[in-house]
């Protein structure tokens, strides 16, 4: 037999590890540093590490009573009700769990491109179709209701991710309120807020919920993940908040035990770890401003634990770099064959990504000539 039709279906791609590389080039590990997939450089929450230990000995049970307690930290954490967290494996997890609550054969759901491959990743898995709205390189990826509206067309979600990944940028709330309330009454907006810790913005759960002067709204839902901030990808952990309205829906639709055990100990350690986060959150801007000043080539202003950055060939600066111990992340497979994004590291790591990148660039530049677009050095602040 046969899998159903895939062809419509791409594998995702993600940033390459240390030991990949490594075994790959025939080298140590130890000479490289990651950089490729916006993960945290201090590690997990040292408190979230010691629960995974302890709880190593109950990993025999189903994570009943977990669940529930990190479901209502998470519920306190936020001020709504447990019925409004859906916990799941990832933020990916989530995204599906609003897929399946949400899609009919044949919906469409709008993504933005550059963008975030597994929106279009889930929507297909669940039979919807997929359509784009673009955001603009010559205009700095700027995210704003008009950009978003202008290619709606009845779609059944809209994503928008804010911080947006892979170009640092955020989109207002009073423009996810414009889109909400202009879009349809059954289109349900998305706002991936998987960077959010690293934003100066307030969430979007203040529509869901109406805070800050924004009116109540059943139609948006907030995604949220402890594999950024928290450090915590390796465990898999990840959630949307969905309006009061439909909460109830998660029972039906999510996967039993959507969350692990180890998962929910770890996510209850890790969300009363303050300190963990704001260090990392303070890295984050440290090095994002390091790399910005001291990078030779243009870069735009994150608002992520990362930089997207144009480097004109980002297949072969990101070979080079890779050769000399630093993985960075190519955007080829994002739509932007000119650039790279590099997470932010420690100070340490930092200075030698900057180092690495601006040695690889003075080499390609004195070498062959450079596919850079001369619109592209124009890279303003805004
Ligand atoms: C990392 C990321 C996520 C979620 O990742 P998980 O590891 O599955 O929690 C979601 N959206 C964006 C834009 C991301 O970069």
């Amino acid at each position: 037999m046969q899998p159903r039709d895939l062809s419509d279906h791409v594998a995702y791609e993600a940033g390459r590890g240390i030991e990949e590389v490594a075994r790959e080039l025939d080298r140590d590990p130890s000479e490289f540093v990651k950089l490729a997939s916006n993960e945290n450089p201090h590690g997990p929450s040292p408190a979230a590490a010691v629960a995974i230990r302890e709880t190593a000995s109950n990993v025999s049970s189903y994570p009943k009573a977990a669940h529930a307690d990190l479901t209502a930290a998470i519920a306190e954490q936020w001020d709504v009700d447990d019925e409004q967290v859906w916990l799941a494996n990832g933020g990916d997890g989530a995204i599906d769990y609003l897929s399946r609550a949400v899609l009919e054969p044949g919906d469409d759901v709008l993504v933005p491109a550059p963008g975030f491959a597994y929106y279009g990743m889930s929507a297909r898995f669940h039979h919807g179709d997929v359509r784009e709205y673009e955001l603009s390189k010559a205009d700095d990826f700027a995210q704003d209701a008009a950009t978003v509206l202008e290619s709606y067309d009845g779609d059944r979600m809209v994503y928008l991710t804010s911080p947006h990944n892979p170009t640092g940028s955020t989109i207002p709330l009073e423009d996810v309120a414009e889109i909400a309330e202009r879009t349809d009454d059954e289109t349900l907006v998305v706002v991936d807020e998987a960077y959010g810790e690293f934003a100066d913005r307030d969430s979007a759960l203040a529509l869901i919920e109406g805070r800050n002067g924004f009116e109540a709204r059943d139609d948006v839902a907030v995604l949220r993940t402890f594999s950024k901030a928290y450090g915590l990808a390796g465990i898999r952990l990840g959630y949307a908040v969905v309006p009061e309205e439909w909460g109830d829906a998660y029972a039906r639709v999510n996967t039993p035990f959507a969350a692990s055990e180890l998962a929910c100990r770890a996510g209850l350690a890790a969300i009363d770890d303050d300190e963990h986060v704001e260090r990392t959150v303070g890295t984050a801007r440290e090095s994002r401003a390091y790399m910005r000043e001291h990078l030779e080539a243009p870069v735009w202003e994150s608002e992520g634990n990362f930089v997207l950055v144009d480097v004109g060939d980002a297949e072969r600066v990101a070979e080079e770099a890779q050769r000399r111990g630093v993985i960075v992340r190519d955007c080829t497979s994002f739509g932007l064959p000119e650039c790279i994004r590099i997470t932010c590291g420690t100070e340490e790591e930092t200075e030698r990504a900057v180092e690495t990148v601006n040695a690889v660039l003075a080499e390609v530049d004195s070498g062959a000539e450079s596919e850079s677009d001369p619109d592209s050095q124009e890279v303003t602040d805004a």
